[in-house]
């Protein structure tokens, strides 16, 4: 599902912070955030607009411009929303009154709780660039038959933790890189990263990483064209929190592309091994019970064997399943909130 960077929503709850007179904090979904005293009580309705934002170079926004401005690779400037501390309190997001919606910016189906003013208020995502040996010719777009690769994040949607009680997980590491899917369809064989197909090019490391695995071979040997979908990681790419000496990948997902489906956890773990190519890190598995506060807790930790935070957690079914709250699958990330403190983008 598309995110949704800025939504009316509901104050959950009000809570002071120890020691500061003129602050405090509000719940929002999922998230907390600070917000100025005696702004809103629990019940009211607000604007709330997520870390990853990119607001708009506007008067209104401008008390933002010491702390927040950016320009992104592709010259677009605005006030960057990231995720802060104040006073000792994690700070996601920012909340502002209703009355920041501008007039006439009309809401189909008003502004009720979820409406999306993403655009009403000219609130875009703030991108990194590329990393330019991720980068190279296009081919095309990103393959119509395949689905890209994408996780919702916990405290946008807190309501899955109902969905997922009660079944069996699995919790694998985020890895902190870029997005790498390798098909064959067809009798074709392609490479992609995140949103495009590229073109064999010995300086790409999408390419170098699906030649030293041979996946050409490989997948040209298997009864059923296959998809593989995983995390490019190495030198370069990102900040390497991995501290990987070459790029590899780690494979989070294989999908069939005739039978339109994503094979389930212990399938892929199986494919994946004889294909020879490394899995995510896999954490756990057991019966789903967890709130969002733990679920941030355990997202905490180091990656293996490096001093570097690691970007978070995944959980999923041991089995695939539909989530009617994300309205696809159900699969979640939750992002370690130390990592982001730290500068994880
Ligand atoms: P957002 O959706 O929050 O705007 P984003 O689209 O940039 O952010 P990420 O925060 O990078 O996405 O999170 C989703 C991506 O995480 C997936 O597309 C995938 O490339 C990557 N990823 C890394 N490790 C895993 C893992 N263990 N399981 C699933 N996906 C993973
Ligand atoms: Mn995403």
């Amino acid at each position: 599902m598309e995110r949704k960077l800025a939504s009316v929503q509901l104050i959950k709850a009000v809570s002071p912070i120890e020691g500061a007179d003129l602050i405090e904090l509000a719940g929002v979904l999922g998230w907390q955030c600070v917000v100025k005293k005696g702004e809103y009580k629990p019940g009211d309705l607000a604007v709330y607009v997520e870390i990853d934002s990119l607001l708009p170079i506007k008067p209104e926004f401008e008390f933002l411009r010491k702390n927040c401005y950016r320009k992104m690779p592709d010259g677009a400037e605005g006030f960057r929303i990231k995720t802060i501390r104040l006073r000792g309190m994690l700070s996601q997001g920012i909340l502002f009154p209703l009355s920041i919606i501008p007039a006439g910016g009309a809401i189909a189906g008003g502004c009720g709780i979820g409406a999306e003013v993403t655009a009403a208020l000219g609130v875009v995502k703030y991108e990194i660039p590329v990393p330019a040996q991720l980068a190279g010719k296009v081919i095309g777009q990103f393959p119509a038959f395949l689905r890209k690769t994408d996780e919702p994040r916990l405290q946008a949607y807190p309501e899955v933790i109902g969905e997922f009680k009660g079944k069996e997980v699995y919790i694998s590491v985020k890895c902190d890189g870029s997005s790498m899917t390798v098909y064959r369809h067809g009798g074709k064989f392609g490479v992609c990263g995140r949103n495009y197909e590229y073109a064999e090019d010995s300086g790409n490391s999408l390419w170098q990483v699906a030649r030293r695995y041979g996946l050409e071979e490989k997948l040209a040997g298997s009864p059923v064209d296959y998809a593989i979908q995983g995390e490019i990681c190495g030198p370069g790419i990102q900040k390497n929190p991995m501290k990987l000496s070459a790029p590899d990948l780690f494979v989070f997902d294989i999908f069939d592309i005739p039978a339109g489906r994503r094979l389930d956890h212990e399938e892929r773990l199986k494919l994946a091994g004889e294909l020879g190519l490394k899995s995510v890190p896999i954490e756990g598995r057991g019966i789903f019970d967890y709130t969002v506060e733990q679920l941030l807790e355990m997202a905490k930790g180091k990656y293996s064997g490096t001093p570097s935070h690691r970007e978070g957690i995944v959980v999923r079914p041991v089995k695939e399943a539909y989530s009617a709250v994300l309205q696809g699958r159900l699969s979640i990330k939750v992002i370690n909130n130390d990592y982001l403190l730290s500068g994880g983008e």
